[in-house]
């Protein structure tokens, strides 16, 4: 077992805690990248189910496929 000097337990308390909050951080960018990426395909995500539908022509709502909810498109819903 390795031992630690009492001094250093709040040090590595604060390494543990500021690794978790960059992981979860970048987790977030990586996520927010991914539904930017799509968007700029043509998909926005459903309201509801947050399936993701493609937005074709100019229809102002798109009936979403899974669930059947009305969706206005370009209207970015944060999940
Ligand atoms: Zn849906």
């Amino acid at each position: 077992m390795i031992r630690l000097p009492p001094e250093l337990l709040p040090l590595l308390y604060a390494v543990v805690l500021l690794a978790a909050v960059l992981v979860l951080w970048l987790a977030g960018e990586w996520r927010r990248a991914r539904q930017r990426k799509r968007e700029r395909r043509g998909l926005f995500p459903c309201r509801l189910c947050a399936e993701w539908i493609r937005h074709g022509g100019k229809a102002q709502l798109v009936r979403c496929k899974a669930c059947g909810a009305l969706n206005e498109p370009g209207r970015a819903v944060d999940l």
